[in-house]
């Protein structure tokens, strides 16, 4: 991880001499004066900021609690730099308002390279751990195979637009995708291919629907969408071009064609959950699927 270091102090010497301790742990910005300082945290986004007491201009206590009051910088830690004596005073001050380390002038290069080091090193593990957690988060609400929304975050999306609907009263769809003839691919073409026909049918989905329709993969072959701000028939002529583009869809295997059947509802106010909703857009499929597949049925 590349590191930026800001050094705020208004003797030259001591810059200089602070920069030769760190110069090799990251980047260097120096500043002159508290003002000067507060921009460039600002402005060079600083990994860590080492930070003397005494400046000509605003005091080096004041600048740190407002580079904590400010959420863009609050979590850059600050490292005290001073000429006071390390009495307590200052010290306790300085770690109370936010302040992640102190160390005292004279520099020790060891000292203050060591304490440097150790707080990169909880902002290389903060950062790990964000992003390990972004991670999770993305894994928690998609699902492996096709990139799309599994079903449970799709549950939770759908109850949301239903309580929205509600409160603001237009129409909300819900549509039930179902490949036709599924079992037949794996059957012939084995379970590798049967994968990347389900995986081929989602983007099919994702690339024909709306940047306000959220789709999920509900499990096997079967995949769900919603329509928010669709009626029924305005839904269907969307659900019929995408019927019609999955009968497209062509594979490695030149004969493989696929198509899928649909099932819609319209979500009604008295619906308590979104499985109502489901549950009629399941019956227009199964009808769907009677009718001779590759249709879509309204319900
Ligand atoms: P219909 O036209 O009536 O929908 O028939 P179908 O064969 O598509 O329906 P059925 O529900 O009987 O078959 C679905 C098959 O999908 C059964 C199951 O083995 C297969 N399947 C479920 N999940 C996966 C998966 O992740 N990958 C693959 N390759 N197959 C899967
Ligand atoms: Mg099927
Ligand atoms: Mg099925």
């Amino acid at each position: 991880m590349d590191h930026k270091i800001l050094i705020i102090d208004d003797t030259e010497l001591m810059r200089a001499m602070m920069t030769a301790v760190v110069e090799d742990l990251g980047e260097v910005v120096t500043a002159a004066t508290g003002k000067e300082g507060l921009m460039a945290a600002l402005e060079e986004k600083p990994t860590l900021i080492l930070l003397d007491v005494i400046l000509p201009d605003i005091d080096g206590f004041k600048v740190c609690e407002a580079l904590k009051k400010d959420y863009r910088t609050k979590g850059v830690p600050v490292i005290l730099v001073t000429g006071l004596e390390k009495d307590g005073e200052a010290e306790t001050k300085g770690l109370t308002i936010g302040a992640a380390d102190y160390v005292t002038k004279p520099i020790k290069p060891d000292v203050l390279k060591a304490r440097v080091m150790t707080q990169l090193e909880l902002v290389e593990q903060r950062e790990a751990l964000e992003a390990a957690n972004q991670e999770l988060t993305h894994l928690a609400m998609t699902d492996a195979l096709t990139g799309c929304f599994n079903r449970r975050y799709f549950m939770n999306a759908a109850d949301m637009e239903i309580s929205r609907m509600k409160r603001h009263a237009y129409p909300v769809v819900v549509a039930i995708v179902d490949i036709d003839k599924f079992k037949s691919v794996n059957d012939n073409y084995g379970h590798d291919v049967g994968d990347a026909v389900i995986a081929a049918v989602a983007q099919c989905c994702d690339q024909t629907i709306r940047y306000e329709d959220t789709m999920g993969r509900m499990g096997g072959e079967e995949f769900a969408i919603l329509l928010p701000v669709a009626d029924a028939d305005g839904a269907y002529g969307v659900l019929e071009r995408l019927r019609e583009a999955v009968t497209e869809l062509t594979f490695d295997e030149p004969e493989l064609a696929t198509s899928i059947s649909i099932g819609l509802s319209e979500l009604r106010e008295d619906d308590v959950s979104i499985d109502d909703g489901l549950k009629r857009a399941d019956q227009a499929l199964y009808a769907a699927k009677k009718g001779g597949r590759n249709k879509v049925v309204i319900g």
